[in-house]
């Protein structure tokens, strides 16, 4: 998916050109992988653009930066503003939602695996950005293959950060689910049970009630505790406990949650088709309501929102 460039991009407390935000290629985050970063979405609304539950995304960045030991020269407030500027200083076309991808990351000076006397640096970008997994993907549901890969262990990577160095694992995910013809790859863990997606949550339908794996191999997804405060408001039942393989294969229906792939319902797992292999009914329901909240028509849920608006 090309990327569609804004106008400008915060680097470090500036506002610079798009095509001037450059680093050095000695930059010590990109020989080893040590970077905190998010993705979060602005969605417009009857308001103008509103960014979808920003201080969870920061509170985040933040964590991640305290699980990987990188000192984040900008506090919670900074970038918080700093992303809402982001989306003031460019323009953007109207009705299209904007992805904002904030970045912490070890720049140049020092090389050599120890970090911690490396400058750190922050990023923030923001563009137009539609359906990650494809509107298509949205409206019908996508194909997925159980990986090969195990998704990182507990004993060696840290799930909870969202950090560049945990995305090998997905991206060699995506690529051997997207060379066996599928569109996404779901990932065990060691133990064999269902981890993530490489870059989403996982939930199944079975019998009316939601389930969902804990985090406890996985990113604490924003997404995937909105569905389940949905859910909950809805009056829809849901268990957080693991999920094994051949579970998945007999669920009535699938989907995936992030910021990114929003909820994209699942219409076939390793060739076996998920309930009437098209989107389900609570997923729609659920799609429906994600939608509500996300593009602020659903006031219930309204702290979720920053309007960018003065
Ligand atoms: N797992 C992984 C590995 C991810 O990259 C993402 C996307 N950030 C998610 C889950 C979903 O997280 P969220 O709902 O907070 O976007």
């Amino acid at each position: 998916m090309a990327l569609k460039q804004s106008q400008y991009i915060w680097l470090d407390g500036e506002f610079v050109a798009w095509s001037e935000a450059k680093v050095h290629v000695l930059s010590h985050s990109l020989h080893y992988a040590n970077s905190a970063f998010e993705g979060l979405r602005a969605y417009p609304t009857d308001k103008g653009l509103a960014i979808f539950r920003l201080q969870d995304h920061t509170k985040r960045l933040l964590n991640t930066c305290k699980m990987s030991l990188l000192k984040c020269p900008y506090d919670e407030k900074t970038l918080n503003e700093a992303q809402v500027e982001a989306l003031r200083k460019n323009s953007f076309a109207p009705k299209t939602s904007v992805y904002i991808r904030p970045i912490v990351f070890v720049g140049y000076g020092v090389m050599g695996v120890y970090h911690l006397n490396s400058p750190i640096s922050a990023a923030i970008a923001a563009w137009e950005w539609g359906a990650y997994l494809g509107d298509e993907g949205l409206e019908n549901g996508i194909r997925v293959k159980i990986s090969s890969w195990t998704r990182n262990s507990v004993k060696s990577m840290m799930g909870k950060a969202k950090v560049a160095a945990n995305y090998l694992n997905s991206q060699m995910a995506k690529c051997e689910a997207i060379e066996a013809g599928y569109d996404e790859a779901l990932l065990l863990d060691s133990e064999g049970f269902v981890a993530e997606g490489s870059g989403e949550c996982f939930f199944i339908v079975r019998d009316g009630v939601l389930i969902t794996p804990p985090s406890d191999n996985s990113l604490e997804s924003i997404t995937q505790n909105t569905v389940i405060e949905i859910a909950a408001a809805l009056g829809v039942r849901v268990e957080r406990r693991r999920i094994t393989r051949d579970e998945v294969y007999i669920a009535d229906e699938a989907f995936f949650t992030g910021t990114a792939a929003e909820i994209t319902p699942v219409r076939e797992v390793d060739s076996r088709t998920i309930g009437e292999g098209k989107r389900g009914a609570l997923t729609k329901r659920l799609q429906e309501a994600y939608f509500d909240v996300v593009y602020g028509r659903d006031s219930t849920f309204a702290r979720f929102l920053t309007f960018i608006k003065d």
